[in-house]
């Protein structure tokens, strides 16, 4: 029998309904005639308090509340990939031109079911646990076979993903299986007997609360790079497969443009991207490069391989505090499969702010900044489900979360950028100075960090780049005293420095400009494989060699920096496109022929 309350006060996107039914925390409810979709955030003795992921208005003392029987939950299936949802995972019928005039049907639930082609992996007969592998599913267009050869990811080929028996199910017996061919998302395909005698259907998709992290049957070490194309971040400010990455920035610093950024040329096999409380033409942009995108992956729309969640800014407040959860759980379903998933959040600050007001309507008593004692504890629990995981199905999965921080007036030391950085692996701290210089991606090489470097060496050595802890740390270290002696030059001029200052500078000027600064709008360098990461990091590493070298024989730095092939390697991402190593090693020969004519006529000169 189905809960009932009658509602009495409603204030904004919260309200109380008055009852003696046995309703669940974290219950769905349908509130009013038009059934809009609630959750029990409280519960007292005769009444409950319930959160409405829709627009309140018209809505008065008196409606009824009905419940559900369930938590609030989402329907995770393979429909869901290629498509734009709210918060609460219910598609959004849009003309991508018109997101800010994009609405969800009140009331509406969840996508009708779509079709697909199932392929059995079992047989009748065979036991499954939860989490395992019943078949693979593929778009219903798609060559009926071409699943028998793949191992899940995407190399090359469209994405296959899984059926699995729901993570909460019981064990049991397969005792009737669909055949291979084209089936309906929520048809059954598949009838296990658990031990108890019991029988349950299984279908292509399943209901999951989203509040509720899925379960893995473990968490494995971080040590495989989630690349993302930028050579600030993969060598300098590396993210680990399952990691975290915090992104606080002022306005315009960059953040949504590092965020697509990574999205289109990381090497996640799922995106998962939530545009949180941001401007919906943004998001509609990102929809509209997604479409247009060749993702080099699988040589189809980068969108098909992508999950969108919106919630812009004039979308319901309390659905954006919503998104973030259902993006995660998400992210976590297509992890259960095997795959690797990066997740965005575009800004996770608007999605405490949507925290700060729901909490304010409920007259908690407010923290720091006006935010709830708890908003801490709601980014770990965030941040916590970030993940390399082995599944239940015994594969490997992960999920990395990537999420913006707009801190106002950019003061890190606002709540939600102080309580994130707690959690998260890495720090990719944005600088105003850096972008107004329109150096971009304008990540500070001191205010930022990784926790993970460490644990990836091993990965870049395995991969022939044996330098690259050590050339890391020479950056980084070259890096700071530059910030040490720029003050320095301004104060007594750069001539008047000893020369050992002066290479710093040189060698500096060189990561910053040669290697750090990278266009996400120039189509040779906006994105970088690890290989011609590991090339451009060693050439580099080859002239602060080679400047050493020279200062020890006595010839001025300036000599190396005004020679031609200095120039050559300050433009070499924007001019050596991906895979012409052979003029990357020309580079290198240069370098050692100017190092060689500098030396011989030093020596004349003195
Ligand atoms: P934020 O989201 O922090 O407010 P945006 O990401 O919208 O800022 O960036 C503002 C502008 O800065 C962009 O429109 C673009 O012109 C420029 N920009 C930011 N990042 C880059 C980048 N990596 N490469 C080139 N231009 C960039
Ligand atoms: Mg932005």
């Amino acid at each position: 029998m189905t809960a009932r309350a009658t509602t009495t006060w409603i204030s904004g996107p919260v309200l109380r309904a008055a009852t003696d039914a046995g309703f669940l925390m974290r219950e769905a409810v349908a509130v009013g005639e038009q059934r809009l979709l609630g959750e029990v955030i409280r519960v007292a003795r005769n009444e409950i308090t319930v959160q409405v992921y829709e627009d309140t208005s018209g809505l008065r003392p008196g409606d009824p509340v009905e419940g559900s029987g369930r938590l609030l939950s989402i329907r995770l299936g393979p429909g869901i990939l290629g498509h734009i949802f709210d918060g609460l995972l219910r598609p959004i019928d849009v003309d991508i031109g018109d997101l800010d005039s994009a609405w969800v049907r009140p009331g509406m639930r969840e996508a009708s079911p779509s079709r697909f082609r199932f392929r059995p992996r079992v047989d009748v007969g065979d036991r499954l646990a939860p989490g395992g592998i019943v078949g693979e599913v593929s778009a219903p267009d798609s060559v009926p076979d071409a699943a028998d050869d793949d191992d899940g990811s995407a190399g090359g080929r469209r994405l296959h993903q899984r059926c699995l028996v729901p993570p909460d199910a019981a064990p049991g017996e397969v005792i009737e299986l669909a055949d291979a061919g084209i089936i309906a998302e929520d048809a059954a395909i598949c009838t296990l007997r658990t031990d108890d005698g019991r029988e349950y259907d299984i279908a292509l998709s399943h209901h999951w609360p989203v509040r509720l992290p899925r379960p893995a049957a473990k968490r494995l070490p971080a040590d495989e790079p989630m690349l993302t194309g930028q050579r600030i971040l993969d060598c300098l400010f590396p993210i680990a497969r399952g990691g975290t990455a915090s992104i606080p920035g002022g306005f315009g610093t960059g953040k949504t443009v590092l965020l697509e950024t990574v999205a289109k040329w990381c090497d996640a096999d799922v995106i998962v991207y939530v545009g949180c409380g941001e401007r919906g033409n943004e998001l509609a942009g990102l929809l509209a490069e997604f479409l247009e995108l060749d993702d080099p992956r699988t040589g189809r729309p980068l969108l098909d391989r992508t999950v969108v969640i919106a919630n812009t800014s004039n979308m319901p407040v309390s659905a954006r505090e919503a998104s973030i959860y259902t993006g995660i759980t998400v992210a976590e379903y297509f992890r259960d499969q095997g795959l690797d998933v990066a997740l965005m959040a575009d800004s996770t600050s608007r999605w405490a702010e949507a925290l700060r007001e729901v909490s304010g309507r409920l007259g908690e008593l407010p923290g720091e900044g006006g935010y709830p004692a708890y908003l801490s504890s709601r980014l770990a629990d965030f941040y916590e489900r970030a993940a390399r995981v082995e599944t239940l199905a015994g594969e490997r999965g992960s999920v990395s979360i990537m999420g913006a921080v707009s801190p106002p007036s950019g003061d890190f030391s606002e709540p939600v950028t102080n309580h994130t950085r707690r959690y998260v692996d890495c720090l990719w701290a944005l600088d105003v100075r850096r972008a107004q210089a329109r150096f971009y991606p304008a990540i500070h090489p001191l205010t930022s960090y990784s926790n993970s470097a460490a644990g990836l060496a091993r990965w870049w050595h395995s991969e022939g780049c044996t330098r690259w802890e050590t050339l890391r740390r020479r950056f980084l270290t070259l890096l700071e005293d530059e910030a040490r002696l720029e003050r320095m030059a301004r104060i007594i001029g750069r001539d008047a420095m000893p020369v050992r200052q002066r290479l710093t500078l040189i060698c500096a000027q060189l990561i910053n400009q040669a290697f750090l600064r990278q266009s996400a709008f120039s189509d040779i360098d906006r994105y970088a494989t690890p290989q011609r990461q590991a090339v451009m990091m060693r050439l580099i590493g080859s002239f602060i060699d080679a400047g050493d070298k020279l200062l020890e024989q006595g010839v001025p730095p300036e000599h190396i920096s005004d020679a031609p092939t200095f120039r050559a390697i300050m433009r070499m991402g924007e001019e050596i496109p991906e895979g012409d190593w052979e003029r990357f090693s020309e580079l290198d020969r240069e370098l050692s022929g100017t190092v060689r004519r500098l030396a011989e006529e030093h020596v004349r000169s003195t």
